[in-house]
């Protein structure tokens, strides 16, 4: 049955979400007693008040993931019975896929229909794909002499902190919490403040699946009163981190200042989508650019937002992107099936993308479109697909993380030229390139200084493909078995024979 724009106003009006903490397998409030509002970004109405936790709240949960870690219920339970958990937990997200679309939309504006082809079916595919792995992971033996036998254990890390964004809540926590509890660790999950609830039914899932008591915890609260002393606790291992660079630098400190745990990055972008004069088909590239910068609003870490376009189609280009933006992705009510672009996921946001929007007039790019708020939408935290042409890579537009649907297109004049220019950022995220020319893609693939590539496409990937930066954009890499490396550790056993 088809949920409607009216079913799911009447189900966000009637929604009674979780707001309590979970830790050791319970709800719990803030040990304070203190909660914060979490608001819908639609209407500017407040949706719940969620238990703001403190560093004894975090300590709390740290303890419980630490006891359960050595108990060996999760750590040391048969892979095979793992597996089974982990995949009951995709199954339980799966039949509870309604919840989670409606907490997501309602606390962070995306549109509900993303929800449904982007959000779950991703978080999905990575618990899926984790589960998979558990009982396909083995160590080595190596080739000592013979009179000694020498093997190398891969083994959990222990207690491991996700510290995640709130532009995709849901899928954000499951690409870290898949490989994580797929190796046996412990989980303290720390959801952004701005969308802290789709945690909380993903810790009762787990626990409905037969995830043991304090093996997977959430405290809700504010980055610098629940973030930072989780990041900052002596009993942490591990740090998983998907946010700004500014935070994650900071995650980073924390460590040195702390027990050395363990830090992964994912951290923000300025992704380039070069587009030269041989691509095959423009208007593809178009429609594919338009969705790589509007697509959750523009609040995508890999966002294509500098467009580097080959002089000779530069107005062709900009034509058909310009056509395609009037159709693709347009503000409206996030709660209706038929919208493809939301608000922005807090006032603070919109107005932040709004002054990047004045920064680009003076500095003189061309506003060829949006750049505004949409008069009929006020009430909530819309900002208009914007387009700017005529842009200058050393424009702050070109070169600072907007993370809002602001475009840049910027002329260039060849290949060379293109990667140069694509390469002049401090973040190494994403890149695309649309060429019918083999060498120029492969030059690119080569040259070009991000952890993705694409070659005429813009987004696609899979459980399988690696998701992280190169230079500012972060050291970590999610999804892919190489995550399975970044939650587990070795151990050298060598066993004496003569
Ligand atoms: P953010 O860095 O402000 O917050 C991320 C998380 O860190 C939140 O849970 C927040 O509460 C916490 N935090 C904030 N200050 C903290 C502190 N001092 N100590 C400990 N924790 C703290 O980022 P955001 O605004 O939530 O998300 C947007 C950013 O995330 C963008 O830069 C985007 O590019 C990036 N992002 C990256 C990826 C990726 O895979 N590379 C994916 C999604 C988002």
């Amino acid at each position: 049955m088809t949920v409607t724009f009216l079913d799911w106003q009447a189900r966000a009006a009637a929604l009674t979400p979780e707001t309590r903490m979970f830790i050791d397998g319970k709800f719990v409030e803030a040990a304070s007693g203190a909660k914060f509002e979490t608001l819908n970004p639609a209407t500017g109405e407040v949706i719940a008040a969620v238990a703001r936790g403190g560093a004894e709240d975090v300590d709390r949960a740290v303890t419980a993931a630490r006891r359960a870690f050595r108990s060996g219920v999760w750590s040391r339970m048969a892979p095979s019975d793992r597996m089974a958990v982990m995949r009951r937990f995709a199954d339980l997200i799966e039949e509870h896929a309604e919840d989670f679309a409606l907490l997501d939309t309602l606390d962070m504006g995306k549109p509900i229909s993303d929800m449904f082809n982007i959000d779950i079916p991703g978080s999905l595919m990575t618990i899926r794909f984790f589960a998979e792995t558990i009982d396909k992971m083995d160590g080595v033996v190596t080739a000592t002499n013979a009179d000694a036998l020498h093997y190398i254990l891969r083994q959990p890390l222990g207690v491991c902190g996700l510290v995640v964004p709130w532009n995709y809540p849901l899928m954000m926590a499951a690409w870290k919490l898949a490989p994580a509890l797929s190796c046996g660790n412990s989980v303290v999950l720390k959801p952004a403040e701005q969308s802290p609830l789709s945690a909380l039914l993903l810790a009762r899932l787990f626990s409905e699946a037969g995830g043991p008591d304090g093996v997977f915890n959430v405290v809700t609260g504010l980055g610098e009163e629940t973030g930072k002393p989780l990041a900052l606790h002596m009993d942490v291992d591990k740090i998983g981190f998907t946010g700004s660079g500014e935070v994650g630098k900071l995650m980073l400190i924390y460590a040195g200042q702390s027990n050395m745990k363990r830090v992964t990055t994912e951290c923000g972008g300025k992704s380039p989508q070069i587009v030269l004069a041989d691509c095959e088909d423009l208007a593809k590239a178009a429609t594919t650019g338009v969705a790589g910068i509007f697509g959750n609003q523009g609040e995508v870490c890999s966002a294509g937002s500098r467009i580097l376009v080959e002089r000779a189609i530069y107005d062709d280009y900009v034509a058909l992107f310009t056509e395609a933006a009037k159709t693709m992705h347009q503000p409206g009510n996030p709660l209706d099936p038929d919208t493809t672009m939301g608000p922005l996921v807090t006032p603070e946001q919109q107005s932040r993308v709004l002054s990047y929007i004045d920064i680009g007039k003076k500095e003189g790019a061309q506003l060829a479109f949006g750049g505004g708020v949409p008069a009929s939408l006020n009430a909530g935290c819309y900002v208009e697909p914007t387009l700017f042409t005529g842009v200058s890579n050393k424009m702050r537009i070109a070169q600072e993380e907007i993370f809002g649907p602001v475009a840049s297109i910027i002329p260039v004049d060849n290949l060379d030229h293109a990667i140069e220019t694509a390469n002049d950022t401090i973040y190494g995220l994403a890149a695309a390139i649309w060429t019918s020319n083999v060498k120029s893609a492969h030059r690119f693939a080569r040259d070009i200084e991000a952890g993705i590539v694409w070659v005429n496409a813009y987004e696609a990937g899979d459980a399988t493909t690696p998701w992280g930066g190169f230079k500012q954009s972060g050291n970590g890499r999610d999804k892919c078995l190489e995550a399975l490396t970044q939650y587990t550790q070795t151990k050298s056993v060598w066993i004496e024979m003569s």
